[in-house]
């Protein structure tokens, strides 16, 4: 079966018509993705799935990777730390270095950028390409996957004009957005119904994980995934389960993150979260591996209710997550957080560990209210969510791009 198919299965038949009917006029059109990791982290995990798929919808897309070394790669980290907020000092010498290794990854695709209909430019590591492409033909847009609504300022003055020539921006999230004078775009993540973390799982692997970490099926279980970080707030989690165990004495909760081992704040946040549940046999913290996509999984589906009781988030993907395994989600009343839970609907949100502690206490008493709220959740998702979504938004803006004289899409 091909990929299209497969994704019909989940997504449902017009969610994939909408896609095909989107790709028509840009049959055949040179589609190139540029970013600077093969493996790892969330964007070369949408494009593994994203290329085939635009290529199966007839579009001739391809993604390159640009190359660099060590000392591009370290400055690179540090923009993005100092994109998100962090003071950090950039020297001059390594802003020229940034230009020359996007100058020589400039000439190694010459043939291919500048030609290519459409260019997509995943975060700032590729950035400067545009700069050495005066003569481009096609499209170009920046793609910024990391939230740069208050980015130490310095680093985004020298950054800035190298975003300014891009035909077109995209964001994640509105507040993510900075002001480059240019089309800007809001395209919200999305999860991959087909990978691991969020597959349809035999009932016997989730009882097994279970089994694994002495959690009792049919007890009610809460479940938080999050790196051990004081924005998610798991201490406060653990005393929103203690309030509400005095209603429900049978509660069982899970807290499982990273091991931490590469993040000294992290290891300290561990240990403040171990000293807060105090030996309770049904608090279960658990440090899980990076590649522990499965037990995520299993985790989210054996769950009743998903907490992720954030005071400051991004967009919440384990929220996202946790939805998609049919579970209303108790969340904090923060950032993407509040695209995804709407009250009474996919879940609640809530401010302090009192509100968490109500909250767990009412979906556990309805149970009719808990199952509804799951379901709807789920269809929130597929809705609103899924890759597919997030491929039909980028579609859009490229038939809107193509067609900028009309100022309409005719399909
Ligand atoms: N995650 C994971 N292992 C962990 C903790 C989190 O694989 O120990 C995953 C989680 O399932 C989700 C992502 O990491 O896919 C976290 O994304 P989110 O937007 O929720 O939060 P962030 O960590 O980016 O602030």
């Amino acid at each position: 079966m091909n990929l299209l198919d497969t994704y019909t299965q989940v997504c449902g038949e017009s969610a994939i018509d909408h896609l095909k009917q989107l790709a028509a006029p840009l049959k055949g059109m040179k589609v190139v993705h540029i970013n600077s990791t093969a493996v790892g982290g969330g964007v070369a995990e949408i494009l593994t799935k994203f290329v085939p798929l635009m290529r199966e919808l007839g579009i001739d897309a391809c993604w390159e990777v640009i190359r660099g070394d060590e000392y591009f790669f370290e400055g690179t980290k540090k923009m993005h730390n100092a994109l998100q907020g962090k003071s950090v000092e950039i020297s001059d010498d390594w802003w020229q270095h940034y230009e020359q290794v996007n100058a020589q990854n400039a000439e190694e695709y010459r043939p291919l950028l500048e030609s290519a209909p459409f260019v997509f430019i995943h975060d700032p590591q590729p950035a400067a390409l545009i700069k050495y492409f005066p003569q481009r033909q096609g499209k170009w847009v920046w793609r910024c996957h990391i939230n740069a609504s208050r980015p130490y300022r310095p680093v985004w003055r020298t950054l800035k004009p190298f975003l300014v020539p891009y035909n077109a921006s995209i964001f994640s999230l509105a507040t993510f957005a900075r002001d480059l004078p240019h089309r800007e775009y809001i395209v919200p993540p999305s999860i991959d119904p087909l990978s691991d973390k969020n597959i349809e799982l035999d009932p016997a692997e989730i009882e097994s994980v279970c089994q694994e970490f002495s959690i009792d099926l049919q007890r009610p279980l809460l479940v938080q995934i999050s790196r051990f970080d004081r924005f998610k707030d798991p201490v406060g989690v653990i005393q929103a389960y203690r309030l509400a165990t005095k209603f429900i004495p049978t509660l069982q909760l899970v807290l499982a993150g990273g091991s931490a081992t590469d993040d000294p704040e992290g290891k300290l946040v561990l240990e403040e979260v171990k000293a807060a549940a105090d030996g309770d046999k049904d608090i279960h913290v658990l440090s899980l591996p990076s590649d522990a996509h499965r037990t995520i999984n299993a985790l989210q589906r054996a769950a009743d209710i998903i907490i992720q009781k954030s005071t400051k988030e991004g967009f919440g993907l384990t929220v996202t997550e946790g939805m998609w395994k049919g579970k209303p989600v108790i969340g904090g009343n923060t950032g993407g957080i509040c695209l995804q839970v709407i009250n009474y609907h996919t879940g609640f949100l809530v401010n302090t560990p009192e509100g968490t502690a109500l909250r767990i206490r009412y979906l556990l008493k309805q149970t009719d209210q808990l199952q509804a709220m799951g379901k709807k959740a789920k269809e929130f998702v597929r809705e609103n969510f899924l890759m597919t979504r997030q491929l039909r938004e980028y579609l859009t803006l490229m038939v809107g791009l193509v067609d900028n004289a009309k100022g309409r899409i005719e399909l």
